[in-house]
């Protein structure tokens, strides 16, 4: 079956950005903004009593950056860079976390002289540099969480650490003076499997417990990270089933009055909103009997679909064409054989596709536009446009 376009987006959005994109180069993302509007508002609605952080990385275009500004939200900040785009929107530090458990020394401090104050942490180290370079400031200790195998784009392995060692760095970070404020975990990007909140936040009540008997540490934050899904191929519940449940581990973990809970949506929010518009440059069969076409876009890899690595990230194309479809493989221009986006996955495109056909990646509004190479093969990078 080829895609229903209405299962990803409305007929008069897509009509709206085929309209706009019509006399304009190929390649290039649509971003529209009201569907950013809604998903945040959704969001919002699901978890009443969260504040929000938004994940810059997801799409860090300055557009986005001062919609989400005047929507009042705050925002979860990886690197110096994205700090200095955040702050120079006019956005109050304290507004901003520094998300990011690998950093330099001179970073810290860079973050502390612009006022930040809020700093996650998983390691020793890290704390002692936080300790000097940022002195008095809250931190968070991420902790591991399982469910790599049920989230499409696993983060986890890279960061955080064990319940036992994150009391323990809980307990340090208060002896050198900053405040020990929270545990996060992030249970891994587009988490189809709502029970990975459970078992973490399982983990955070035992540490939360141990720390206030044992110590008479009171944590006061959860922050349960991002992982909430956009709308791809490979079905996920909707936003509403999430925060049910969540809400429900929440309770029965923590009682009525939750911990302040801290969400750092970036997926979720971006995914949904980017249409990026691409055109075939090629089709073409490897022999007289072979079975499956190539379809060569003049989108790949490395203009910003690197989470088809692994075909890890499954878009749905649409192309507005009709009748029968066929099995194909979909590659990229560059002169790289690891740009071959599906082909364990087979894509059921028309038959009747040809040469400078126009494609549709929907839901590609998050880690794309950035993730795209600044001159592989001299392709330029992918532009953006919002609308
Ligand atoms: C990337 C990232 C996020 C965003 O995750 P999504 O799954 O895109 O919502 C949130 N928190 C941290 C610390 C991250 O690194």
């Amino acid at each position: 079956m080829p895609i229903q376009l209405e299962e990803y987006m409305s007929r008069e959005t897509f009509e709206r950005i085929r309209t706009f994109s019509d006399d304009k180069e190929t390649p290039f993302l649509v971003i529209d903004t009201a569907t950013i509007i809604d998903r945040l508002e959704k969001l919002i609605t699901a978890f009443p009593y969260a504040s929000i952080y938004y994940a810059v990385k997801a799409n860090p275009a300055i557009e986005i950056l001062t919609m989400l500004r005047d929507k009042n939200v705050n925002f979860d900040i990886a690197s110096v860079y994205e700090l200095d785009r955040v702050l120079s929107l006019g956005i109050s530090p304290d507004k901003i976390s520094y998300g990011n458990t690998i950093k330099k020394s001179k970073d810290v401090r860079y973050f502390y002289q612009k006022g930040v104050r809020m700093f996650a942490t998983d390691s020793e180290a890290d704390i002692r540099n936080i300790a000097r370079a940022a002195p008095g400031s809250k931190i968070y200790v991420r902790i591991l969480s399982e469910g790599t195998l049920t989230a499409d784009w696993p983060l986890s392995r890279k960061f955080g650490c064990q319940a036992d060692m994150a009391m323990d760095l809980i307990i340090l970070a208060k002896d050198l003076g900053l405040i020990p404020y929270g545990i996060s975990f992030h249970v891994g990007s587009q988490q189809r499997d709502i029970g990975a909140w459970d078992a973490a936040i399982g983990k955070v009540k035992v540490i939360f417990e141990r720390l206030q008997e044992e110590d008479g540490i009171e944590l006061k934050m959860i922050n349960l990270g991002g992982g909430f899904p956009a709308n791809y191929i490979t079905k996920a519940n909707d936003l509403s089933t999430y925060a049910q449940e969540i809400t429900r581990f929440l309770k029965e973990g923590f009682g009525e009055n939750l911990p302040q809970i801290i969400l750092e949506p970036g997926r979720s929010i971006m995914g949904d909103a980017g249409v990026l518009v691409s055109e075939v440059v090629l089709i073409s069969r490897k022999s007289r009997t072979a079975l499956n076409r190539w379809i060569y876009t003049d989108v790949g890899k490395f203009s910003g679909l690197i989470e088809t690595l692994g075909e890890a990230i499954k878009y749905p194309l649409f192309t507005g064409k009709k009748g029968e479809v066929e099995e194909v493989i979909i590659a990229g221009p560059t002169c790289d054989s690891a740009d071959i986006l599906y082909e364990d996955y087979k894509y059921k495109l028309p038959l009747n596709l040809a040469i400078s056909d126009r494609i549709y990646w929907l839901s590609t509004g998050a880690y794309t536009n950035t993730y795209s190479a600044i001159e592989f093969n001299g392709f330029p990078p992918l532009k953006s446009y919002f609308i």
